[in-house]
């Protein structure tokens, strides 16, 4: 067996009067998988998914993250934990609009303290693979929807994360790009990427991961290896 990328230990999170928002959720993903987490809105994923990004604390149980116990990190630790172990691509991308897309892309190393001209390698490299080496030097309010996602892609692995979250990472887009991320997602994966996708998309969660978990009020109600059985309902 791979060791445990993600591994969380009766975690339960729950904000002011609502009922809780995560529910005692056990989970372990290994390295190598691709799993993607569905559930209606207000379910929990995002809670999952910041939290396992250390974002968030749980109230009660462990976050462990490629051997570092995420959940006791204080706000310095938590971001140099970011920094090393995770890449995180949002629905509504998150970049920085007065930086140029190359800029964008070389910030995480920068913030990591990488040498000036192996970011630069680095950064010329990813946007090259992934196909926006000619937008280096724009700015994101002049690319498209899917354009833009692929900037956040190249910014999310400028640090090699060992895990690559995704939260929605096509519910901005439309459908053509939204494939085109799914197929880019997947061939990351088939190069070894651990991947996580939160998303209400089937198609996403069909193309790009096998494993699929459901939350419903913030518990996992279904655990499995495809989503095979989901699709035929
Ligand atoms: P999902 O991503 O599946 O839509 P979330 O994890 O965002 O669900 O939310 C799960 C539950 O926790 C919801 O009931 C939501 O209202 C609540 N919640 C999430 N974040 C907060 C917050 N910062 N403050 C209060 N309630 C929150
Ligand atoms: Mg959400």
């Amino acid at each position: 067996m791979t060791v445990p990328v993600i591994e969380l230990c009766d975690v339960s999170r729950g904000y002011d009067d609502g009922p809780p928002a995560l529910d005692d959720v056990s989970l372990t993903v290994r390295a190598g998988e691709a799993v993607s987490v569905l559930g209606p809105s207000g379910s929990g994923k995002s809670t999952l998914l910041n939290l396992v990004a250390g974002l968030d604390r749980p109230d009660t149980g462990t976050v462990t993250v490629d051997g570092v116990r995420v959940d006791g990190l204080g706000e310095a630790a938590s971001a140099r934990y970011r920094r090393a172990k995770i890449g995180m691509i949002f629905q509504f991308f998150n970049l920085l609009d007065d930086l140029t897309v190359v800029d964008n892309v070389v910030l995480p190393a920068q913030l990591a303290g990488m040498a000036r001209g192996e970011a630069a390698r680095r950064a010329a490299e990813l946007l090259d693979v992934l196909g926006i080496d000619r937008h280096a030097n724009a700015y994101p309010g002049r690319l498209s929807g899917g354009e833009r996602q692929r900037v956040a892609v190249a910014r999310a692995l400028m640090n090699r994360p060992p895990l690559l979250l995704a939260d929605e990472p096509t519910g901005a887009l439309d459908t053509a790009s939204g494939e085109d991320v799914g197929q880019l997602l997947a061939d990351l994966n088939a190069d070894g990427q651990t991947i996580v996708v939160v998303t209400h998309d089937l198609a996403l969660a069909r193309s790009c991961t096998t494993r699929t978990i459901r939350l419903v009020d913030g518990r996992i109600t279904a655990d499995a290896d495809a989503i095979a059985a989901e699709s035929a309902r």
